[in-house]
This record gives C-alpha cells, structure tokens and sequence, in this order.
C-alpha cells in the first residue's frame, strides 16, 4: 500500500551537498511492523519524515495506495499527516502547556471532530495505553515511558493507518522500553508500524521486518514485499480519508491562551504596557464627551429659552460692540455702576454693516395660522416693531434735550443733530454711539431673571418704569450717559475734538451711585405729538421750543425704577442701554396708530397729510411718511423672537422654518441665525480639534506598543518553534499556525484594550470627584461605550497588524527542523 520509489533526498547546504537518501525503493504491506537498522547519520529519520510527509523527497515517489504524491499540494500533505499518519519521537514532543487529554485530542480538532467525540476517542486512546487516569495532568507530571505512551496515544487517536516511531524508546530504561514495544507491537496488528531504532535486540524480538540502511541506501531487508495488491477497500478508504484539514479559531484560540497563561506576569505586562496608549486616548475622550454633553446639558438647560429672532431688516452693528479692547481696567464703587471709554476709542473705527431683509408680514401671517403645528414647540412669540420712543430729558424748562432717539452723535469731524424726523440715517461713516439707547427688555420673565442681576431697585412692573442696563462687571459705555444727559455734553465734544486732532485723549471713569440713578424720570412723546394741523395739512413744530414744553407738559413721565447687571452665567446678553418693557411698545404704538394725523394718512394712503398733495410725482413716499410718524403696521413686525419650549423643540422650530422656507419664493423666504446654536458649536469644534490634536500626540503611544507587541509575539514564536512542529506533524497547516499566533496577538490586544478601558472608568471616578467639587460640574469625564468598544477594536486591530509578521514566520518554519529545536 506504501511504495517508496527510487526516492533520493538531498540537503544542500552553503558548501557541500548532503546526500541524505541515494534512491531508496521499498514497499509496505497494509500490516506490518517494520524496524529501520542503521549507524547514526544514515538517512533513518529522513526517510521516515518523508514517509510521514513532514519532509519533501527531492526525487523519486512516494505512492500511496496506487497514488502518486508528485502533484500533493501543501493542504494535501496536511491532510496526508492528519489523517493518515501517526508520529512518535524519541523526545515524546508533547506540548508541554496543554494537558495530556488536550494534547491527544489536537489531532481531532484538526479534523474537524465535534468536541464530545473528540474527548470520547481521546479518552480511548488514553485508554488503551494505560493512562486514563492521567489525562488531566501536564506532561511535565508524567515519566518519560508515561511520555511516550501520551505520544503513542495522540498518534493512534485519528485511526491512522502509518504510525511512524523515531527512536521511541531512545531515551528509556529497557523495562520501560519494553512496554512500548509490546503496545507498538499491538498497533502493528492492523496497521502498519514503522520504527526507527539502533537496538537491534528490540527490533528482533517485535519487528516483523528489518530493514538496513548504511549511507542513504538500503543495504538489507528481510522480508521484502513487491506486491501492490490493492484491494477496493483500500481505494475506499484513500477516498474517505483524503478530507481537508483545518484548525477551529476556538483550538486556535485555546492553544495561545493556555500559553499565554504560562507566562501570566508577561502577558499581563505586555498588555499593561500596550494598553498605555488607549489609556491616553480613552482619557481625551471621555474628557471631550463630558464636555461636550457639559455644553449640550448646558444649551438645553439655560439656553434653551434664548429666542430665534428674526428681523425685517438689520444692519450688522458687530463692529461697535467689540469696543473694550485696549481698555484700561476700571473698577466701580461701592454702589455704583461706573462707566467705560467707548468714545475715544472708537473715533476712528470703520462701520462695516451688512443688510438683509426678511418678508415678516408673510411669515407672521404663517405663525398666526399655527404652521406646521409650531405652536407645539413655542412658549411664546413677540413682535418687535420699528419704534423709536421719543425721550426727554425732564428738566426740559431749562434746557430742551432729547436723550432718544440720540440727538448726540458723531459724524465724521463735525457732531451734528440727529434729525428728530429721523429720516436722516448716517450710515456711511457711523458714529460711536448707538442712536437707541432705549431698548425694549426680553420679555420673558423666567429668561429675564435668568440673564441679570437687580443691583438695585427692582425689574419694570408698570409700562412706564425703566431700568439701566450694565455690563457683567457692572459698568456701562460712557456715552451712554452722555446720551442720557447724565453728562455734560459739551466736555465730550471737546474731547473728540482732541482725539481728532491727534492728542491722546480718554474720558476718565465715573462712578454712579445707585441711589442717584433710581427716580430719574424722563418724558416721552410720539413722533405723532411733533405735528399740529394748520391750514389743512400737517405741520412739524418740533424746532418751535414753546410747542414742544407745551407737549412736554402733558407727556407721560417714564422712570428709572432699577440699576440691573447681565449675570455671570448668561450668555450673550447685551447691556449698556436703559431698558423698556413691550407694554410701553404696546401703549406707543396704539396711541400713535391712532393720532389723527396717524388716522389721516392710512386713511388716503395717496395723499401726504404733511403736503396735502399726492405722493405720487413727489420725492416722498408713504412708506417714509408712516416710518416717520412712527405708524406700524401690527401685522407686519420689525422683528419676530420665538422662545422655543425646550433643545428640542427649537429643532422642531428650525426645521418647521426650513420646511415654510421651501414653500416660499425666493423672496419670501426666511433667513435667520441661531446665534447660541452658532456659539456652542463652535466651542464643541473647538474642544473637538483640541482632542483630535491630543490624540494625535498619544497615538504616537500606540506606535510604539505596536511595535513591542510584535518583537514580543517574535519572541513567542521562537519560545514555540517545537510547539509548531509538533502541529504541523499532526497535520496543522501553515494557515493554522498563522491562525495560532494571530490568537495570541488578539489575545493580548484585547486585554491591553479591557485594561485600557477599564483603567480609564476607574481614573474617570477621581477625575469628575475633583472636578466635580472645585466647579460644580459633574460628570466632565466620561467613556460613551461606543468609544471603549471602537477603542478594543483597534487595540485588537494594532496587536494583530504588530502579530502578522512574526505569524508569517511561524506558519513558514520548516517542519523538521521546527522538531529539532530545543
Ligand atoms: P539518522 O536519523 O539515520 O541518524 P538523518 O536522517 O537524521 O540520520 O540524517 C541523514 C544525513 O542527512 C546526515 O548526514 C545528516 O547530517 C544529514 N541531514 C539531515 N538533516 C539535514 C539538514 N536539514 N540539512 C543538512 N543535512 C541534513
Ligand atoms: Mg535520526
């Protein structure tokens, strides 16, 4: 059945050509058990490694059940050692880690041998050479004949139908020797046995056959065989047992655990060492997570109310807001509010100024109709209208003075008067104080409290009360007081004059008691009240001093009931101005709207009640006209602020505007900035960035662990290059042994990740503690599971890149020289 035909093996080495085997022929019967004679170095074990397939003959055949091997591939010779073949060494070749029932089932796992039949047959095999009892120790626990009798055992446990023994009982005591013999001698019954031996004593005594080698050639046989009678049966039994071999992951898997376990204080130090890296990356991450949801926590929570407005037209004032750098530090007294230079540095300062328009009337029509159930999502809306209140100063009998809109400003060189009519807009070259230094108040209450602090006084609770507006640190813009007359008006102007002229000039700090400030009244009139019907049409007596006390006397005295400041937590809230309440709004527009004059105009939109003539052929327009009397047209707002209900629901906002947008032409369609969406993405881009940089830097870590993994994983391979022979003479293949140090290198990247993650959810408890007590902030440090597991997967991923050379040197060891390793 076996037919060793003119095989010669050649080893070439650097300097001479080692003829190993000179074209051996011989047959095999199906059973015998055969004894190869010869003096050391004469080709005995090549011949048996290349019968048992381990090795390759360099000419010749070796033909299996009428077979020829020539065209074996290497998954057929695998197959061939699995199934067909059983080795036994003088050295027993057990793997030392695993258990002797593990050691004689791996042949079975090979195969592809179900679990419960694999212990089943292994347990038989131990069985039969006497060792059952010991199947649950490690072979090092065992005598050498113990040893041995294991390897018999592991050779037997496939049914193969070689078993090839080199040596076997080399290294045992003759009484011990004998035992082997009469077990081998008991395998040859159905099987053919193979053994090398330089006892010839033993070899007389069991073999059947002797057969003698002397320089690579068969010098003797004493019972030779020629014939290849091959029955049926056999062609049968080549068919059945020419199956594919191949390694579960789980084998795989449990082999390098069990060798990982020996050496529990590497692995763990590999480990530790590979998981420093993850470490680092894992801590920039939970940080940039716990702060980024600190500032989403925060958007929902204290921003969540903060309005989208939308306004008909702005003009972007982002240039004169910026106006406290370079500023000397000023602190306020006690019970003051103090103010700061925002004139002198501003002089020179270039407006740039944006313009865009909204069509409000439409939009406010589609929110009065509750589009897209956005009334769901809304704690409230306001209209905002084009309004500006017409303010005085109270002491008007000395002096008339009007604090708003601002009559003070700075054009260019020359400080001109703000046309009352307030047709006339400078914006080219803009001053360096707003025009309104009124402004309407938030109107939501909660809001409200939630962005300033009464300093004193108390918040408007009448539509005529007021309250002055500064900044966090309590200061306010200094011409905001010039504006408000709390000044002299002529020390500034000389002021700019200086600047202008090159000097460096400031305006010092003042302080303002709080007490001072409560009770300033001031009066208001309508743009209406400037004009007084004469002949017909409507006259401006605003520059007649006598008309204007007149309406002065009967104005409605506003005052300031309050000095509040923007709080510490708030955001973006503005300040420096002197706030109104929408109920003041309210009252103004209706008593304005209805005003004779007011009636008189929307009544005949064709005719100017200032000229009695036609707008049409005039410069003027109605339009103008209206904006001047300060008419406003309730359905078509300034302005539009939408407090949504919560985060969420100012999304649904969003998307509910996006959706009215898409219906709209061109022109309708709205355009908005949601300012503190704006701000907390930026600052989540920020802390973004900073950790993308971090862990730029710490992956460098990772590198290097990489790098450590893989010389370590070389190291194993080296420690188990016996432990490879072994398997690829059971039949493991060179993917197999890929296979089994991949699952070392997986094996220790997963436990460099766990350790990773696990160290960074325990670094995390001190970290938010500390955090937690000195800032209030809970939380800040925190893994999303999404990142611990992305995390194992590339610490798995890195270990196993790091693994896959020194895996490729294993599965490309020689198999013979693997076993003669030490
Ligand atoms: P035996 O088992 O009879 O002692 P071997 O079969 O091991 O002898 O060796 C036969 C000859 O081949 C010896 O001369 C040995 O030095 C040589 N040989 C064996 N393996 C190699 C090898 N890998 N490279 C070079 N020469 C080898
Ligand atoms: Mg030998």
């Amino acid at each position: 059945m076996l037919e060793i035909r003119k095989i010669s093996k050649i080893y070439e080495t650097e300097d001479l050509k080692q003829v190993a085997l000179d074209k051996v022929s011989v047959n095999f019967r199906k059973n015998e058990f055969a004894s190869i004679l010869g003096p050391s170095g004469s080709g005995k074990t090549t011949l048996l490694n290349i019968i048992g397939g381990l090795d390759k003959y360099t000419s010749g055949d070796l033909v299996i059940n009428e077979v020829s091997t020539k065209e074996y591939k290497d998954a057929d010779w695998d197959s061939y050692r699995n199934h067909r073949v059983g080795f036994v060494f003088q050295s027993y070749n057990l793997i030392t880690h695993q258990s002797i029932l593990k050691n004689v089932e791996l042949a079975l796992t090979l195969s592809g041998v179900s679990k419960r039949e694999r212990t089943r047959r292994a347990k038989q095999a131990l069985k039969k050479v006497g060792l059952e009892k010991h199947m649950h120790k490690k072979p090092n626990q065992l005598s050498g004949g113990q040893m041995q009798r294991v390897a018999i055992a592991r050779a037997l446990v496939n049914d193969p139908d070689i078993v090839l023994a080199d040596e076997p009982t080399g290294a045992l005591d003759s009484e011990t020797s004998k035992q082997i013999m009469d077990l081998l001698k008991e395998v040859a019954e159905d099987k053919l046995v193979i053994m090398v031996t330089h006892n010839p004593e033993l070899a007389e005594e069991y073999s059947t056959r002797i057969i003698r080698l002397k320089d690579g050639k068969i010098i003797d046989d004493t019972n030779p065989y020629d014939g290849k009678v091959n029955t049926r049966e056999d062609l049968e039994v080549e068919r059945r047992k020419s199956k594919k071999t191949s390694m579960g992951f789980g084998t795989a898997l449990s082999l390098s655990l069990n060798n990982l376990m020996t050496k529990k204080g590497r692995t763990f130090l590999t480990a530790f060492a590979g998981s420093i890296g993850i470490i680092g990356i894992a801590l920039i991450l939970a940080m940039s997570s716990g702060v980024n949801n600190y500032i989403e926590k925060t958007e929902k929570e204290t921003l969540a109310t903060y309005p989208l407005s939308i306004s008909a037209s702005s003009l972007d004032i982002g240039a004169l807001r910026s106006d406290r750098e370079g500023q000397a530090d000023v602190e306020c007294e006690t019970q003051s509010i103090c103010t700061i230079d925002d004139i002198t540095n501003n002089l020179l300062l270039e407006m740039t100024s944006s313009m865009n328009s909204n069509d409000l009337a439409n939009f406010k029509k589609a929110l009065d109709d509750n589009y897209g159930g956005i009334d769901d999502y809304i704690t409230d809306i306001k209209y905002l209208y084009d309004l500006d209140l017409q303010i005085y100063s109270s002491d008007y009998n000395t002096d008339i003075v009007q604090v708003n809109p601002n009559t003070f400003s700075v054009s260019d060189t020359v400080i001109s008067e703000y046309n009352t009519s307030g047709l006339e807009e400078s914006q080219n070259s803009m001053l360096a104080m707003r025009n309104n230094v009124f402004d309407e108040l938030i109107d939501n209450q909660d809001l409200l409290n939630g962005q300033y602090d009464v300093l004193a006084g108390h918040l408007p609770q009448n539509y005529n009360e007021l309250v002055l507006v500064a900044d966090e640190n309590g200061q306010v813009p200094i011409s905001v007081m010039y504006s408000l007359d709390l000044r002299n008006r002529e020390e500034i102007q000389k002021v700019i004059q200086k600047k202008q002229a090159g000097e460096d000039v400031a305006l010092d700090s003042i302080n303002y008691n709080y007490d001072d400030l409560l009770g300033i009244t001031y009066k208001l009139l309508l743009n209406t009240d400037y004009y007084e019907k004469q002949n017909g049409i409507w006259v401006n007596r605003s520059k007649d001093e006598k008309y204007l006390k007149s309406k002065l006397d009967k104005a409605t005295d506003l005052k300031i009931v309050g000095v509040i400041k923007v709080n510490e937590n708030a955001v973006e809230a503005q300040s420096g101005f002197v706030g109104y309440t929408h109920e003041l709004a309210e009252f103004v527009i209706n008593k304005i709207n209805n005003a004779p004059i007011a009636q008189e105009q929307i009544k005949d939109p064709k005719i100017n009640v200032l000229t009695g003539r036609k707008f049409e052929g005039s410069n003027l327009t109605y339009e103008t006209v209206t904006k001047m009397l300060g008419i406003n047209d309730l359905a078509n707002p300034a302005t539009i602020s939408i407090y949504p209900k919560n985060y969420d629901a100012k999304e649904e906002i969003k998307r509910i505007i996006d959706e009215y947008n898409s219906e709209q032409p061109e022109e309708s369609r709205i355009k908005y900035t949601d300012y503190v969406g704006v701000l907390m993405n930026g600052i989540t881009v920020i802390v973004d960035v900073i950790s993308y940089v971090l862990i730029a830097f710490v992956a460098i870590s990772l590198v290097v662990s990489s790098i450590m993994i893989a010389i370590i994983t070389y190291i194993s391979v080296l420690e188990r290059t016996k432990e490879i022979g072994i398997l690829r003479a059971i039949g493991a293949s060179k993917k197999d042994i890929t296979l089994v140090f991949n699952s070392e290198t997986i094996i220790e990247g997963l436990v460099a990740g766990v350790l990773g993650v696990v160290v960074t959810m325990l670094l995390c408890i001190p970290a938010n503690a500390i955090v937690g007590s000195l800032t209030g902030v809970n939380n800040i440090a925190f893994l999303e599971p999404k990142y611990a597991l992305i995390l194992l997967v590339i610490s798995v991923v890195l270990t196993m890149i790091a693994g896959f050379i020194p895996a490729k040197i294993a599965s490309k060891k020689d198999p013979v020289e693997a076993l003669r390793s030490e």
